[in-house]
């Protein structure tokens, strides 16, 4: 099979990815092969590349995959030869581990990431187990799929860590994959949201997805938030947004690394009058199986900018510049 292989952590612009020929995997007892259809790009592979975050390496990047069933291990039965299915970044979980036990799987030591522990789907094929794949609601197309199982899924769980509440008002840093499927789950909510990017069309495309007030990382919105969520790779984010913060409002940082460290905070102008700050790792599958459901109710739709799978590397340059409106999906076996 074809796939893209990082063999060294390097800047993007360097192009690290490489178009390269692999044996096709095999799939394992309780193991499923997915042909790829599609896979969407996103922030954590800008970490991988540049390592921020370790993948094994070689690795095939790409926690965004949506395919057929090609082939069942011996022991596979939840799925049909045919079937289309998505993986999202959990690849697998210990299963047994106390954080696993009481539903946290993304919390175990164990985790594995698809596409930074495991190959993923930056490749003709891949194989997962079957307990770890989801079937793809009708009403989405391929592409429009992709971006639901990280931006979408992950968002849906800062979301649900925001504790955000009907007609409160949620701030949203940075406008990209993940914050332009937030918006339209909180607006189905019934939340006002205010959201600060800079780019002129992230804005324009926050003002059409409903946001009621846009605008600069700087500027004042209109009220206080009560619940904010930092999508972006900076570490000033950080302070700016707990200024903005209602009395006991929370913050949550929705990226796996910050690009630059993160200001010493004021105490009092920062974190005083119970503001909390919370950090969000990895989801587990029930995350990404409550996210899809609700995703075809709502109905979500993504905005995507389409890549071929040779074209990676200039897709996630133009991640990194901020040049990607909605989310980036690479198109592998259309
Ligand atoms: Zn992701
Ligand atoms: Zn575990």
């Amino acid at each position: 099979m074809k796939a893209m292989v990082l063999r060294e952590t390097l800047p993007v612009e360097q192009e690290p990815l490489r178009m390269e020929g692999l044996p096709d995997p095999v799939p394992g007892p309780q193991e499923i092969l997915v042909r790829v259809s599609v896979c969407g790009i996103c922030h954590t592979e800008l970490d991988e590349i540049e390592g921020r975050l370790q993948p094994k390496l070689p690795v095939v990047l790409g926690h965004q995959v949506v395919g057929k069933v090609a082939a069942l291990g011996p022991e596979a039965k939840r799925f049909h030869l045919g079937d289309r299915v998505g993986i999202a970044w959990i690849y697998s979980a210990c299963g047994k581990c106390r954080f696993c036990q009481r539903g946290d799987e993304n919390l175990c030591s164990d985790f594995k990431g698809t596409g930074c522990h495991v190959n993923g789907g930056y490749a003709q094929y891949m194989v997962i187990s079957e307990d770890y794949a989801y079937l793809i609601p009708e009403r989405f197309s391929d592409s429009h799929a992709a971006p639901l199982l990280c931006a979408g899924a992950i968002g849906y769980r800062d979301l649900m860590l925001s504790g955000v509440k009907k007609s409160q008002t949620l701030g949203l840093f940075g406008f990209g994959a993940s914050a332009h499927i937030v918006i339209q789950v909180a607006k189905y909510w019934g939340c006002e949201v205010f959201v600060f990017t800079r780019g002129e069309e992230h804005q324009t495309l926050a003002r059409r997805l409903g946001a009621s007030w846009v605008g600069g990382p700087q500027d004042q919105p209109p009220q206080k938030l009560h619940c904010a969520i930092d999508f972006t790779p900076v570490g000033e984010t950080v302070p700016n947004a707990l200024e903005l913060l209602e009395k006991g409002g929370r913050l949550v940082m929705a990226v796996i690394r910050k690009r630059n460290p993160i200001p010493p905070l004021d105490y009092s102008k920062h974190l005083w009058d119970e503001k909390e700050i919370k950090s969000v790792a990895n989801i587990t599958r029930k995350d990404a199986e409550a996210f899809l459901s609700l995703a075809a109710e709502i109905p979500i739709v993504p905005e995507v900018q389409k890549f071929e799978l040779a074209e990676a590397n200039q897709a996630l340059i133009l991640l990194k510049q901020g040049k990607i409106q909605g989310s980036g999906v690479l198109v592998i076996n259309p």
